[in-house]
């Protein structure tokens, strides 16, 4: 069997631990390879070749390293079919869906062509007589990524894009789930021409990452995964000093008014909470529609939709989505449904009734794989656990409300702040949404309002820790640091020591 090892200085490095985990193929539910978990020895090795890398790259102007990121992106789209399928078969998300994975990181890439001009800094001539004062935005040193199994491209891409086109090496260290795409985008990285050492994967779990947050070399972390890890990873990174930006989980509203186009509504709401079997940080998985009436006219058309959904294998071109990732996290969707029932919400469609167990694909069984069917809850209260927890599959809730104001209470309150939509026709109403909402990324008839690469991607409340987001120019800032330099010509007219703060 395959074994996905680290990747360092342009090589496989098979690491000292001898420890590894399965990588499953959840549309089977087969092994399909294993990865090699680091040790803390195993990381700290990776961080020295890191640093050994890291001044060189550092010393190329800013555009010959973007010419290599060039270079990486029309690798990236010349083995396209190839990592997409390997996403799919690791992660079980659905072919198409796949390549948008890889796609939206490759806009990531794309915008950190513009590091040349991202990196200018500021200049102010004649600030005091024959001064001038300007700043350079330098890079960090060796910064490293810590990413989650959901997005196995799009996020390291995220991360890695903007800090090597600053002038940073990145040690990766992407989830040991779905571990393969990683180190094959880090493999084209240094075919496209990047020195070996600048971009680094090392797996592993928590002895791994307490290894990153603790090393003195690494001085940046970029985490994106569950709340608490997020939480975490902050808190230890203040503690020894880093940067970081940490994302964290999610509960995505979307607010229908009774004005809104109920089918098409219905259609925008039905992609966004199942696609990717809802295992989006992005997924829309509570709907709140203002008045009864709304209510029931979207439950019927969302209703009528959900029995045309094709749950299938990740590379069958007719399946709408695919399996969760493990069987822990398709057993644990099936519990907060069950604890959805008990505590008296209406279960419209209960996706733990579909049965897979005489279904093939090219004639691999899908009896074992770690499928869910489309479930869909009405009358659901903030009291329950279907609302307060992130499900991270699929299931839709709906909160039925009897004002906008009331309606606009539900993403406020909740603990998560990352994405939030509003279905309306009615301009005015929702411009105050936009205004008023406490989340980060808001969509106007958009259900999953991922900001394009040239704007920041971040939300708030317990889905973020840190004050500057994903992508967009917040990330040149957070991966460099600015120098100001204030300088004085001619130098040699001293008027004499001064005792006083210079006032210009
Ligand atoms: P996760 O928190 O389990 O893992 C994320 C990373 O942390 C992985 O690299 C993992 O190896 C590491 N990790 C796991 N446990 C750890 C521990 N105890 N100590 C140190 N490191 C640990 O998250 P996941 O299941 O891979 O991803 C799903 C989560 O990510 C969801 O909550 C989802 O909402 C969130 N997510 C958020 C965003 C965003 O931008 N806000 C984007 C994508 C995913």
């Amino acid at each position: 069997m395959r074994t996905v090892y680290h990747y360092v200085n342009g090589e496989t490095f098979e690491g000292t631990s001898g420890n590894t985990q399965p990588v499953l193929n959840p549309s089977t539910g087969k092994e399909q390879a294993a990865v090699a978990l680091a040790n803390k020895a195993d990381v700290d090795s990776v961080i020295a070749e890191s640093a050994k890398a890291q001044p060189g790259w550092a010393a190329l102007n800013p555009q010959k390293r973007v010419r290599i990121i060039m270079e990486w992106i029309r690798l990236i789209h010349e083995n396209m079919d190839e990592l997409a399928t390997q996403l799919s078969l690791e992660h079980g998300k659905t072919f198409p869906d796949a390549k948008g994975d890889v796609l939206r990181g490759v806009d990531v890439l794309e915008f950190a062509l513009g590091a040349p001009h991202q990196l200018k800094g500021e200049y102010s001539s004649e600030v005091g007589t024959g001064i001038d004062t300007y700043s350079l935005r330098q890079p960090l040193g060796v910064v490293a990524g810590i990413t989650p199994f959901n997005f196995p491209a799009m996020i390291p891409l995220w991360k890695a894009g903007p800090a090597l086109a600053a002038g940073n090496a990145f040690v990766l260290k992407p989830s040991e789930r779905d571990p393969s795409v990683p180190v094959r985008l880090a493999e084209l990285f240094i075919e496209a021409g990047g020195p070996a050492g600048v971009l680094n994967v090392v797996h592993g779990g928590k002895e791994a990452v307490d290894a990153i947050l603790d090393s003195d070399t690494i001085k940046a972390v970029g985490f994106v995964g569950s709340t608490p890890i997020a939480q975490y990873i902050y808190e230890r990174c203040a503690a020894t000093g880093k940067r970081a930006q940490c994302f964290g989980g999610a509960k995505n509203h979307a607010i229908v008014l009774p004005d809104a186009d109920i089918d098409a509504t219905a259609d925008a709401i039905v992609g966004a909470a199942f696609g990717s079997a809802g295992e989006r940080c992005m997924a829309l998985s509570v709907v709140v529609p203002v008045g009864q009436d709304t209510a029931d006219r979207l439950r019927d058309a969302i209703l009528a939709k959900i029995p045309e959904l094709k749950v299938g294998h990740c590379l069958d071109p007719e399946a709408d989505y695919g399996p969760l990732v493990t069987a822990e996290a398709r057993d644990r969707v099936h519990r907060l449904i069950a604890e959805g029932v008990e505590a008296g919400a209406t279960l419209l469609a209960d996706g733990r009734e579909l049965d897979m167990s005489d279904k093939t694909f090219n004639e691999d069984s899908l009896a074992d794989g770690f499928y869910s069917g489309p479930s869909f809850f009405d009358n659901v209260t903030a009291d329950m656990s279907v609302y307060s927890e992130e499900i991270f599959g699929p299931v839709l809730v709906m909160v039925r409300a009897e004002t906008l104001e009331e309606a606009v209470s539900y993403p406020n309150d909740h603990v998560y702040g990352n994405g939030v939509a509003i279905f309306t026709q009615n301009g005015g109403a929702a411009r105050d949404f936009c205004k008023n909402v406490q989340v980060g990324m808001v969509g106007v008839n958009v259900p999953i309002p991922v900001p394009i690469a040239y704007h920041t991607f971040g939300g708030w409340k317990a889905s973020g820790f840190g004050d500057l987001n994903q992508h967009g120019p917040d990330s040149f800032r957070f991966y460099t640091k600015t120098k100001t330099v204030t300088s004085r010509w001619p130098s040699d007219d001293s008027a004499g020591p001064q005792f006083t703060m210079p006032v210009m």
